[in-house]
């Protein structure tokens, strides 16, 4: 999806001018994918823009970190702040995205990556619907022949830039054979979760999503939002391992990320879910949860940061 850009990025504690935010070309997180990421999105509400779940991300941001041993300069207030800032200064508002980056900039080459710099930026703007009109009547999905790394061989957990080379694999064997998204495979053959995406299916009225952890998916922030809203409408949710034909036998499934938001499944292998059209508790989950980023539903005011 194309970029627009918008004013000033936020590099290393200062606001720069769009094109001047570059990096050297032997940076290491170019060439060994030594970095974390976030994907957040910001809203207008009724009382101004609001950051959904700001805080929560960026502690992900932090924990991401952790796990890859980068020591991040700034903490968790510096860096809501600073994305609050970044709205602010671009004049964002609704479909607003922010996207935290720590990267290691140029002084180390080879795979020990000790001493070279720690670097984080903050870059934000306008992006619309990330599995485009589909998300609408929802979208085609397939089983990747790849499967999604093993937890040994890379952190799940952690949002690392080089862990998404594996995403990005399957992102391009499904566009390319004619599907909207792909679902991967845990190494056990287990159901684990999307590119960019956790997923939900519905049978019998109940939710199951595969729990992150032993399925090896990134513990999702829209996954738990979904939780807390599908429980507060009544409906029962379970973290259950799941295999590939409760995906073809399932009267509903959706999938839930911050770019993608709340995404029917129409289709899984060819196979239609449900009769391929958006279902009920979906369609009502979904709505709550675009009520609920915009400051319509009054009992989630505490996930809104306003900028
Ligand atoms: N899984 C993966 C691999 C992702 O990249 C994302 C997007 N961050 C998600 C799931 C969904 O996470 P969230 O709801 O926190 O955006």
């Amino acid at each position: 999806m194309p970029i627009t850009p918008t004013k000033k990025i936020w590099m290393d504690g200062s606001f720069v001018d769009w094109p001047d935010a570059t990096v050297h070309v032997l940076s290491h997180t170019l060439h060994y994918g030594t970095g974390a990421f976030e994907g957040i999105r910001a809203y207008k509400t009724p009382n101004g823009v609001a950051i959904f779940r700001l805080k929560d991300h960026m502690e992900r941001l932090l924990r991401s970190c952790k796990i890859l041993m980068l020591d991040v300069p700034y903490n968790l207030s510096d860096l809501c702040e600073a994305a609050k800032e970044l709205v602010r200064v671009n004049d964002l508002t609704e479909g607003c995205y922010i996207r935290p980056l720590v990267y290691l900039g140029y002084g180390e080459i080879g795979v020990n990556p000790i001493g070279a710099p720690v670097q984080t930026a903050i870059a934000a703007w306008s992006w619309g619907a990330y599995l485009g009109d589909h998300a609408e009547t929802g979208v085609r999905m397939k089983i990747s022949s790849w499967s999604r790394h093993a937890p040994n061989a890379m952190p799940t957990a952690s949002k690392t830039v080089g862990g998404y080379v594996n995403a990005s694999l399957a992102k391009v064997e499904a566009i390319k054979a004619g599907y909207d998204e792909a679902i991967m495979l845990g190494p056990d053959g287990r159901v684990s979760e999307c590119t960019g995406e956790n997923l939900f299916i519905i049978r019998d009225g109940r939710l199951y999503s595969p729990p992150p952890s032993e399925a090896g998916a990134l513990s999702g922030i829209t996954q738990s939002s979904i939780v807390k809203i599908a429980n507060d409408l009544g409906f029962e949710v379970n973290f259950e391992a799941l295999r590939r034909d409760d995906l073809y036998l399932a009267d509903e499934a959706f999938l839930t990320g911050t770019a993608a938001e709340v995404v029917p499944l129409s289709s899984v292998d060819d196979r239609l879910v449900g009769d391929g059209k958006p279902g009920p508790i979906t369609t009502v989950i979904r709505k709550t949860y675009h009520q609920t980023v915009r400051g319509e539903r009054p009992q989630y005011e505490d996930w809104l940061a306003r900028v």
